[in-house]
């Protein structure tokens, strides 16, 4: 079987700035990903904002099954020119993955058409990740529920169209419920927003966060795919006007 070719993109900031951060992610977060998801069926690369073209050439998109996505503080300098070829290969086919605060990323909010907007406070409380959905195969293996030791809190209402199906929803204990884990479909892209991921704690370190991941990457990658739509008048297929 053809292995699936997974880029993990990260901003890399946080980790170069902040030494709790670097102790937990020494080379990255985007790299502690690569090393956590690792199998015999993916072939990962990384790519991060600093390398020319954000390391998100149409030559690395090509080749790129299903994109992960982390970003927080430096959306902004994100090109417009890569973030509008991101969205455009997700249309094509391209599984998209963004994490915790990617919600607020330039991929997924134009994909989105949306605020992506969400509450949030960070008071190192615990989160509890329920399954609500366990026939999707991004469920599969997973507990009815697992607890995340510390999260930052995000919480409703979460500013998303209508997703196509919410597979997990978790509970903080602040009080606090977020739809954490859903899915989309654009165009012939699939895409999950997944939310555990805050830069100070060790969360990609986590079995069942890699768990979902892992699994999230298997379904979003491209099926075989139709040719693409068109736009071209077509005649009738059959006769009618008999
Ligand atoms: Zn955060």
């Amino acid at each position: 079987m053809a292995k699936i070719k997974v880029t993990i993109w990260n901003e890399f900031y946080h980790e170069k700035v902040n030494d709790r951060v670097k102790s937990i992610y020494p080379e990255g977060m985007h790299a502690c990903l690569k090393e956590g998801l690792a199998c015999d069926d993916f072939e990962i690369r990384l790519a991060d904002l600093d390398m020319p073209e954000h390391g998100l050439t149409e030559e690395v998109l090509n080749d790129t099954d299903v994109l992960l996505w982390w970003g927080h503080c430096r959306h902004d300098a994100v090109s417009d020119e890569v973030a509008n070829r991101v969205v455009a290969h997700v249309r094509n086919g391209m599984g998209f993955i963004p994490l915790h605060s990617a919600h607020y990323s330039k991929p997924f909010t134009r994909l989105m058409g949306s605020t992506c907007s969400l509450y949030w406070r960070e008071v190192n409380e615990h989160a509890r990740v329920w399954c609500v959905n366990p026939a999707h195969p991004i469920a599969q293996g997973l507990p009815q529920q697992f607890v995340i030791d510390h999260e930052e809190c995000y919480g409703e209402p979460f500013g998303i169209p209508q997703p196509d199906d919410i597979v997990f929803i978790t509970w903080f204990a602040g009080g606090d419920v977020f739809r954490g884990g859903c899915t989309f479909t654009r165009d012939r892209g699939k895409i999950f927003y997944f939310h555990p991921g805050h830069e100070t704690f060790p969360n990609y370190k986590n079995e069942y966060v890699l768990k979902v991941i892992s699994n999230a990457i298997r379904w979003a990658a491209p099926a075989p795919a139709m040719p693409d739509r068109g736009n071209d008048y077509r005649n009738p297929l059959e006769p009618v006007n008999d």
